[in-house]
């Protein structure tokens, strides 16, 4: 006989009760990661019929262009042949797809490159599969840590803000990690854990926030941005990572639960909804550095798609279209790049073995 689980609210429910309040970061573990009922198990969350739409999903040039800067990156490092092409929680598979066929212009790059997909959600895999069945010799793994060695070029794209992070609210002289608990109705509720964080950790002028003030942490984050770092000074190679975030550390809650593309309150129905937060690039120079790469550099969306020729792609594409068509176009990559839409909120992390890095110098 099969014993049916019970559903992910219950059991967190359950597990407060034996165990205490939940870190936010446990929290959205659970949430987004659980093997029955974790939001990443379902295969339809990212596009218009979904949740949420990312930059590829709103348009193929975002892909093409950073299929060109992956041909500008991979020709810095010499154009190395043969070298490992490898995209980290690849979603729909959609900007993969762009990215393979944009850089067919260049058929060195195209015999160079094996293709290699780090995604942990078997719906979403299966969705991959589908989309790039036409591509030969694609691997998909469960972690990074099973990619093979060699020259990595590495590109994520909102990947990191799905990663689990934590929160700390300033309460007096402390600031104390903001957990979930239960409540008197039996229903997930926040309430200040007993963990604090060190005031070296917290950034400059913690001392003037007022009460109730948060910040926001992920070593998680940091530690996958390390990761690909390290393999990247030690194998030779380059990464991209793209989402939505600051370049400079501050104070504030961005957490965000959104379903049906509208914003959802994270502690109902968990497991339903994408949940996320802003991503601090500010980290991730120094410990790129440190891991002894020679040259990293951020660029809002914006900056980075017009450097690499949105206009220019966006008139070829257009060129010999319909009105409408043409109109079409223009939205989209207005979208993509107005910093009133994603361009402005939106940066791109971009890391190299070598020196100079287009188009970040
Ligand atoms: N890059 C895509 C999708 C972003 S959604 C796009 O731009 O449309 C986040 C993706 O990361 C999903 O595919 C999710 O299943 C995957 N993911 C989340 N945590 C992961 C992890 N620890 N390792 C690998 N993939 C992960």
């Amino acid at each position: 006989m099969t014993q049916s689980v019970p559903a992910l609210e219950d059991r967190m429910i359950r597990h407060i009760q034996m165990t205490g309040p939940l870190p936010l970061a446990e929290y959205m573990h659970w949430c987004l990661a659980d093997k029955t009922d974790g939001y990443y198990q379902s295969s339809n969350a990212i596009g218009r019929a979904g949740d949420f739409i990312t930059a590829p999903e709103v348009s193929q040039m975002f892909g093409e262009l950073i299929g060109i800067w992956l041909i500008q990156a991979w020709q810095a490092l010499g154009s190395p042949n043969p070298c490992n092409l490898v995209e980290l929680g690849p979603g729909n598979g959609t900007l993969m797809a762009d990215i393979l066929r944009g850089t067919r212009v260049d058929p060195a790059f195209t015999s160079a490159v094996s293709t290699h997909l780090v995604e942990t959600s078997p719906g979403l895999t299966k969705v991959q599969q589908q989309k790039l069945k036409e591509h030969d010799g694609i691997e998909w793994h469960v972690s990074m840590d099973t990619v093979p060695q060699g020259t990595m070029l590495y590109v994520a794209n909102e990947f990191l803000d799905a990663l689990p992070f934590r929160q700390y609210v300033k309460s007096g002289k402390s600031w104390l990690e903001r957990c979930i608990s239960v409540d008197e109705n039996n229903t997930l509720a926040w309430v200040l854990g007993d963990g604090q964080i060190e005031p070296d950790a917290l950034p400059a002028g913690h001392q003037d926030e007022p009460d109730g003030a948060v910040f926001e942490i992920s070593t998680i984050r940091e530690g996958f941005v390390k990761r690909v770092c390290e393999a990247v000074a030690q194998q030779g190679g380059c990464a991209l990572f793209v989402d939505y975030g600051h370049g400079q550390s501050g104070f504030g809650d961005t957490f965000q639960a959104i379903s049906k593309h509208s914003f959802a309150n994270p502690l109902e129905n968990p497991g339903k909804a994408d949940l996320t937060s802003h991503v601090d690039f500010s980290p991730f120079a120094n410990l790129a550095i440190k891991s002894g790469c020679k040259k990293t550099g951020l660029l809002t969306q914006g900056e980075f798609l017009l450097r690499t020729g949105l206009l220019e792609r966006a008139g070829m594409l257009g060129s010999g279209k319909s009105e409408d068509e043409k109109k079409r176009i223009k939205g989209e990559a207005e979208r993509l790049a107005l910093p009133d839409q994603m361009g402005g909120l939106f940066k791109v992390f971009g890391v190299s073995s070598t020196a100079p890095l287009w188009p970040f110098d």
